[in-house]
């Protein structure tokens, strides 16, 4: 179907990918019919604020908003909450959604996210034991985020370690179990997350790293996470933070080729050509990191699937893709990463951890690949250019803290 004959585009999924993929189908000139359908409440709303300020009571509902709710019918996008697709019929290009009702559509967009992984253990289900992913996750767990509750979080990945951050500020008794030797294992190198691990320490958050949690116990409610040697913790709360599985059921009813995510082309296009793919739910070739097929979990993955698939379906110029980026905010600590660290063969330090502000250059032989930098804007703004453009800097540049990174940048090649 060529771009002028598009007149419905339905969308699965209404967090930042889908929300973000109406609005710039507008600002594109779309024209035709756009439905949102989601399953939560409440309109596109950000993800990253609910494990940092928003659990820690700083920001309410409206702020995490992505647009004002009266903004969608403003621009004449039907959005559909509260309700979950159940069927797509390629054949006849329709989704059907809970209830029956049926809607036809010439584009449809997946953007269906993914879901939190329960504990795998006894106990998963009983009161006190949370899931961190929606608003309504974060508005469960707030009002029992008090000081003096002993939290347990399970999983030292970024909602584990935000989620203790936040209650190690709030003053809660807080320990984190994770089954790897270190926390953050799937997403930095030993050496920052030992950074990461001395400053949660320091901050009073106990660690059983490499532990094995065997069972929730408690009747009504948890009282505590029994360990595989025998060992307990108590705790009044836990949060499992140990991952998300994307949400591909819809896809695999329909045929498309699925692996560790919904398949795409660089254009966000799946095995089906009047179906695309964004978001946490989809795996593309990554263009800056030699069209590895990666499926990434962001914020900036989310909004450039938007970006790809409003160019597409419009017609317009193609979006001109940025290098992979992510954050995290874990007490005074602003963590910006640029690029993708797997696969690193040597690690180049600028500044000094002890510092509190530094940042970690990833390199595979000569190219820089990514960037860790702790409180250091000016070095993840540098590497991000390197790597969006495909430049290198010798390591002995970026260890002469004397020059700016800036000119280290604009030097180049
Ligand atoms: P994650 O980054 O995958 O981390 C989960 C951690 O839990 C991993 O270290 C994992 O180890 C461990 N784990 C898995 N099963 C376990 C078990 N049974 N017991 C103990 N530990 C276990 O995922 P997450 O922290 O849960 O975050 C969920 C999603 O939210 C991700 O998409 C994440 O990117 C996103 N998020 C992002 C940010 C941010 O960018 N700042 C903040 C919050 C959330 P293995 O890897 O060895 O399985």
């Amino acid at each position: 179907m060529s771009t002028g004959e598009i007149k419905r585009v339905i969308i699965i999924g209404a967090g930042q990918a889908g929300g973000e993929t109406a609005q710039r189908l507008r600002q594109a000139g779309f024209d035709g019919d756009i439905t949102l359908i989601g399953e939560e409440p409440a309109p596109p709303y950000q993800r990253p604020p609910l494990s940092k300020a928003y659990l820690k009571g700083e920001y309410d509902m409206d702020r995490l908003l992505l647009r004002p709710a009266s903004v969608y019918a403003e621009e004449n996008i039907t959005l559909l909450t509260s309700l979950r697709a159940v069927w797509i019929d390629r054949a006849n290009r329709r989704v059907r959604v809970e209830g029956g009702r049926e809607l036809p559509y010439d584009v449809l967009v997946l953007a269906t996210g993914a879901k939190p992984r329960k504990l795998p253990l006894v106990g998963a289900d009983l009161d006190g034991v949370h899931l961190f992913r929606t608003a309504a996750d974060a508005d469960a767990l707030r009002p029992r985020m008090v000081s003096g509750a002993k939290l347990v979080v399970v999983g030292a990945g970024y909602i584990g370690l935000e989620a203790a951050a936040v209650a190690r500020q709030l003053g809660l008794d807080v320990t984190v179990i994770e089954t790897a030797v270190r926390p953050l294992a799937r997403v930095t190198s030993p050496e920052v997350a030992g950074f990461f691990l001395d400053e949660h320490t320091r901050q009073g958050v106990r660690f059983v790293l490499g532990g094995q949690p065997a069972l929730i116990k408690g009747r009504d409610r948890v009282t505590g996470v029994a360990l595989s040697d025998g060992a307990d913790v108590p705790a009044d709360i836990v949060i499992a933070g140990i991952g998300v599985t994307p949400e591909v059921a819809l896809a695999q009813q329909c045929g498309l080729a699925v692996e560790n995510g919904i398949v795409t082309n660089r254009q966000c296009l799946t095995s089906d050509p009047a179906i695309y793919a964004i978001g946490d739910c989809a795996a593309r070739p990554i263009v800056h990191f030699d069209e590895r097929v990666a499926r990434l979990e962001s914020v900036h993955n989310a909004v450039e699937g938007a970006k790809i698939v409003a160019a597409a379906i419009t017609g317009g110029k193609p979006h001109v893709e940025e290098a992979p980026w992510f954050w995290s905010d874990q007490y005074d600590l602003k963590l910006q990463i640029a690029g993708l660290f797997q696969g690193y063969d040597h690690i180049v330090l600028r500044g000094v951890m002890a510092d509190r502000a530094f940042a970690a250059f990833y390199y595979k032989g000569p190219k820089l690949i990514a960037v860790d930098a702790v409180n250091r804007p000016a070095e993840y703004l540098g590497a991000k250019m390197l790597i969006q453009t495909g430049r290198t800097v010798a390591p002995s540049e970026l260890e002469d803290e004397s020059r700016p990174m800036k000119e280290i940048v604009a030097a180049a090649r």
